[in-house]
């Protein structure tokens, strides 16, 4: 697997699965969530209404991942995975690192071999980027999975340096 970091817009991502750092409900949000239902149009709302009607009723728990249609975006799903908002009071860094591994898990049953990553949880969920960075790229390196082509897309300078530290220190 190569790993490859982009500072930009996940959503000009042309690969075949983009990640969305969503929220329970899947029904959209800021942030990530926003530009991707922006950018990709109602097509991910509808398949997101449909999730919540069939096997999501309470919507998707933190940790865990479901694919959706892309819709007019540059690739051919999105991966919905909620992140835990970052608590100092409680290790909640397993499930950070289970939003990676079952986004990729997710891929490998879609079949997607190129699958680009946002940040998880260092927007609106206040992760600090440095933790979320060591944990996101340990959780992928451990990760068995057919993925060969994955991207880390940070959106600021900043983030995308502490990615580039930590990959290589890592
Ligand atoms: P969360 O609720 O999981 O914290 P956010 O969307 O608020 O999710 O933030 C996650 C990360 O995504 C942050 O580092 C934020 O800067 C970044 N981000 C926001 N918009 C985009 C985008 N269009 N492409 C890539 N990353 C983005």
């Amino acid at each position: 697997m190569q790993v490859t970091l982009v500072q930009g817009d996940i959503t000009a991502q042309q690969v075949d699965a983009v990640v969305n750092a969503a929220n329970s409900s899947l029904l959209g949000g800021g942030g990530v969530d926003g530009a991707i239902h922006r950018r990709g149009g109602p097509a991910i709302l509808a398949a997101c209404r449909e999730l919540r009607a069939s096997h999501y009723g309470k919507g998707l728990p933190t940790g865990q991942a479901v694919a959706t249609v892309a819709g007019d975006l540059p690739a051919r799903w999105v991966i919905h995975t909620v992140g835990p908002v970052f608590s100092p009071a409680e290790d909640r860094s397993h499930l950070l690192a289970s939003c990676y591994r079952e986004s990729l898990r997710v891929a490998d049953e879609l079949g997607a071999t190129s699958v680009a990553f946002p940040a998880i949880s260092t927007g609106i969920y206040r992760w600090p980027i440095d933790d979320a960075a060591r944990i996101a790229l340990g959780a992928i390196r451990s990760a068995p999975t057919q993925v060969t082509d994955l991207r880390f897309v940070l959106f600021t300078p900043d983030a995308y340096g502490v990615f580039e530290r930590t990959l290589g220190t890592g």
